[in-house]
């Protein structure tokens, strides 16, 4: 796979591939960007090719639009997620002329991206407007993606937190160019290294923490962890499907009654591998899903009818905190508890602070996007710990050992 760095883009048309997924707030009839930590991250990625002399044609996707492209006329889609509010983001973040372009697939369009100049850069609208994006048996799929590559002597793929998904944009299109001019970006460059520090060779002891609201969601990833691991915490509402399954009882706490029988084989599993579970001893119970719901603390097999876990427990903050201590490297990914409420953040608080600490100590931490990633955001810590990923489903699917389909076109 090529590296950034080792390419001059002088003059060369640059075909982009980012992930400017940004949420987008309306306000008197403009939309604004609530949260540019997506676009500040490609920004070193633009710049190294624009400073090269390159000429960039950029593609993204933004948010879902209407089932993934299944609008009328193709390419219209919906003014919210249209890539048309960052442009001027893109403008004096990257100080230079950038012409927005609705029609992705016209002859005009090509004719634009054959006039650009060297340190410029063409913005084209929502690739997810057009069903041939995502979806591989649509019959104007490969031709979709050929359209798109014809844009660009060279491709570039930066968009990390889409490398799962085997899309035109993605993946296809690298099929157009030659494996020396497939590069990798930035992000997508340090996205792999850092999970490949956990992956390979990790420093013991390895503590993973999962957390979140469901096991069905992450099963094969702490089926894997369970290879890996030294230590494993289960926090969040998917504790309690462990309980139940022990035969505790766990009030009205988030369960998934038909996954009890895989808590237990996850348990036994650990066992066997010797690999030490921790899970919290004890909660904070609320009397509704409610911020300011009657709050009680509670013993985790002993949950009474009507109250249900929303955070973990003094005891079990106290206990994940020893444990994450003496760790040496550290995966966490999932909250605790349900942080959005300030009610029930502490122990997802706690939890950060601990990670923190054992990073000052020397450990390698690596928080694994989504929900883990807002909560050390919040607590304004992004570099107290090691590395935050922005790839939420892209990371988990290569900690899973799935092949992803945008590091694999890279390859060739
Ligand atoms: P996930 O996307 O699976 O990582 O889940 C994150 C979500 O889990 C967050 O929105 C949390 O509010 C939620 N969550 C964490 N703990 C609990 C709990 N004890 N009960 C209900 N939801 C929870």
């Amino acid at each position: 796979m090529v590296h950034l760095d080792s390419y001059y883009f002088n003059k060369k048309r640059v075909l982009v591939r980012v992930d400017f997924n940004v949420p987008l707030k309306e306000e008197n009839g403009k939309f604004i960007i609530t949260d540019d930590t997506r676009l500040k991250a490609a920004l070193p990625t633009l710049k190294k090719i624009l400073k090269d002399g390159g000429r960039i044609i950029l593609m993204s996707h933004l948010g879902r639009p209407k089932n993934e492209g299944e609008y009328e006329e193709e390419g219209k889609g919906e003014n919210k997620f249209s890539l048309k509010h960052i442009v001027e983001y893109l403008k004096e973040h990257l100080n230079t002329e950038v012409e927005f372009v609705e029609n992705i697939t016209s002859e005009a369009t090509f004719e634009k991206v054959k006039k650009l100049k060297r340190g410029e850069v063409i913005l084209l609208e929502n690739v997810r407007f057009y069903k041939a994006e995502t979806k591989i048996d649509n019959e104007n799929h490969t031709e979709f993606a050929k359209k798109l590559a014809r844009y660009g002597y060279v491709y570039v793929n930066d968009a990390f937190g889409t490398a799962h998904r085997k899309h035109a944009s993605t993946a296809t299109v690298a099929e157009f160019f030659d494996k020396k001019n497939r590069v990798c970006g930035y992000i997508m460059h340090n996205e792999l290294e850092n999970a490949k520090k956990v992956l390979e060779k990790p420093e013991r002891p390895f503590v993973a923490i999962m957390g979140g609201a469901k096991i069905s969601d992450k099963i094969m990833i702490i089926e894997k962890l369970l290879d890996k691991v030294d230590s494993l915490i289960i926090g969040g509402g998917m504790a309690y499907t462990f309980f139940k399954a022990q035969g505790g009882k766990i009030g009205s706490s988030l369960v998934e009654e038909d996954k009890l029988e895989l808590a237990n084989e996850l348990l036994r599993k650990a066992e066997e591998k010797e690999v030490k579970i921790y899970l919290p001893k004890d909660s904070l119970a609320a009397d509704k899903f409610d911020n300011n719901a009657t709050k009680k603390p509670v013993n985790n097999t002993e949950i009474p009818d009507g109250f249900m876990g929303l955070d973990i427990g003094k005891e079990a903050q106290k206990e994940f905190a020893k444990v994450l201590k003496d760790a040496k490297t550290i995966l966490w990914n999932g909250p605790m508890g349900v942080f959005e409420m300030s009610n029930f953040a502490e122990g997802t608080k706690q939890v950060g602070e601990a990670v923190i600490e054992a990073t000052k100590n020397g450990a390698y931490s690596l928080i694994g996007g989504g929900d883990s990633a807002a909560a050390i955001n919040q607590m304004e810590a992004g570099d107290k710990v090691s590395y935050i990923s922005t790839g939420g489903g892209a990371l988990l699917e290569y900690l899973e050992g799935k092949e992803l389909p945008g590091v694999t076109a890279l390859e060739g």
